[in-house]
């Protein structure tokens, strides 16, 4: 499910992946809601943001 790209930061979230189509500068995301993964993780390194959609040109 892809999520819609909002015209503005989805408060609460802080993320640094600048090459994401969400990304907003800033550290900001502009995801309607993200999707994060997997199960049963026991480290923040286990887990990923599957909302994350790879942008070559975030200008
Ligand atoms: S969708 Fe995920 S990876 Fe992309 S900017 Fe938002 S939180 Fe970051």
């Amino acid at each position: 499910m892809k999520a819609q790209k909002m015209d503005r930061p989805n408060e609460g979230i802080v993320c640094s992946v600048d090459t994401c189509y969400y990304y907003m500068q800033g550290d900001r995301c502009t995801a309607s809601q993200i999707h994060v993964s997997p199960r049963g993780s026991t480290t923040s390194e286990q887990t990923d943001c599957d909302t994350f959609y790879y942008k070559k040109d975030n200008s």
